[in-house]
């Protein structure tokens, strides 16, 4: 008996699939499945399902004063079954963020920002007495199913006069706790993206990729991909969107493209304040912006699903396949004209829009 039946399952490829859940994993995958089932779901021919979404950078501990929000507003109300909340918190409050993230549907990881209690302040690598690596240890030790890799945020008001120094303590923190997952946050200098750049090694993660500042990857005079950007992109690191507040940039993600570079893995920076008021709103709002550009659909998903998996470590999540988590995500593609705005108020409209319609997380079905 399964727990929940999946039929006429239409993926972005086209293929139509039966799915079986048991046990909030994924039990059974073929054309068709005839076993019995507690709860059946039969798809319409114009949903598509895909493994659940996974945001690989948000801000959602409630309790945070600056960037905050709740876990399942900009998780399964959005068609997202899994954050990764990027450094809100450190060492220090990291387990209050952990007990508040149990309690909500969508499933919760965190980076553990290398500053011990997180971004309290705008200024977090200011004072380098904040970062303990013996803290970011023990919490690595005491919440090994939570903390899926570490956060610096290396950009001009965050780290004062400290230069990259911040980033290569955080480098050291890496490298003494089996090379886990690094993503760094860049924006205005110092230090300047290629210091930061000459530091970051093949996997790490960089987020923001497609900022329209000065510092980003993008020469504003020539209107060409920096050389060393070319170099680090190809090295292996990571180029995570990151769009937040201030940090997608429609002409930076469009000239990269015609040069042959993609982003790596798609995610918002959402908190409350981006998504009540914009630019961001929400995971399939920032899809539709890749969309835009010239990403295909089902290369976008890959960029939500099993790349952010591999990249955090999340060897149970990202794909539909026998013995992965029961996460899915059932969405439409509706031609219909949308306003799309980026983080410097550029605009673009596109002629697909894409709405989540249920998100299933463990086997459980939610409406959206
Ligand atoms: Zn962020």
């Amino acid at each position: 008996m399964l727990d929940l039946l999946i039929k006429r399952a239409t993926l972005i490829d086209g293929t139509v699939l039966d799915v079986g859940v048991r046990d909030k994993q994924i039990v059974a995958l073929a054309k068709e499945i005839e076993e019995d089932a507690k709860e059946t779901l039969v798809l319409d021919e114009d949903v598509f399902l895909s493994a659940g979404w996974i945001d690989d950078h948000v801000h959602c501990f409630e309790k945070m004063n600056l960037y905050y929000d709740y876990p399942d507003q900009i998780g399964v109300e959005k068609g997202v079954t899994t954050v990764i909340d990027a450094g809100t918190t450190g060492a220090e409050n990291i387990h209050e963020f952990y007990e508040l993230a149990q309690q909500s549907k969508t499933n919760v990881y965190a980076l553990v920002n290398i500053s011990k209690w997180g971004i309290v302040e705008q200024d977090e690598l200011a004072d380098l007495s904040k970062i303990k690596e013996n803290l970011v240890r023990q919490a690595l030790l005491e919440l090994p199913d939570f903390i899926v890799g570490i956060k610096a945020r290396m950009s001009k008001t965050v780290i004062g006069e400290n230069g990259i120094t911040p980033l290569e303590l955080a480098k050291k923190i890496q490298a003494d706790n089996q090379h886990l997952p690094l993503m760094v946050h860049i924006g205005s200098a110092p230090p300047e993206l290629e210091e930061i750049l000459a530091i970051m090694e093949s996997g790490d993660v960089l987020t923001h990729c497609f900022n329209g500042k000065v510092n980003g990857i993008l020469d504003q005079t020539t209107d060409k991909i920096k050389a060393f950007v070319w170099e680090a992109y190809r090295k292996g690191i990571v180029f995570d969107i990151g769009h937040g507040t201030d940090s997608f940039n429609f002409q930076v993600a469009e000239i990269a493209l015609k040069e042959g570079m993609k982003a790596t893995s798609i995610s918002t920076d959402i908190y409350i304040k981006n998504r009540m008021n914009g630019p961001v709103y929400d995971m399939a709002t920032t899809l539709e912006k890749l969309f835009v550009v010239g990403y295909s659909w089902a290369e976008i998903l890959e960029k939500i699903t099993v790349i952010p998996a591999k990249n955090f470590g999340l060897s149970h999540k990202g794909k539909i396949d026998v013995g992965y988590d029961a996460d899915f995500t059932l969405f439409k593609l509706v031609d219909k004209e949308k306003e799309l705005t980026d983080s410097n108020g550029n605009t673009r409209v596109t002629t697909q829009q894409i709405q989540p319609v249920k998100t299933i997380i463990g086997g459980n079905i939610y409406d959206n």
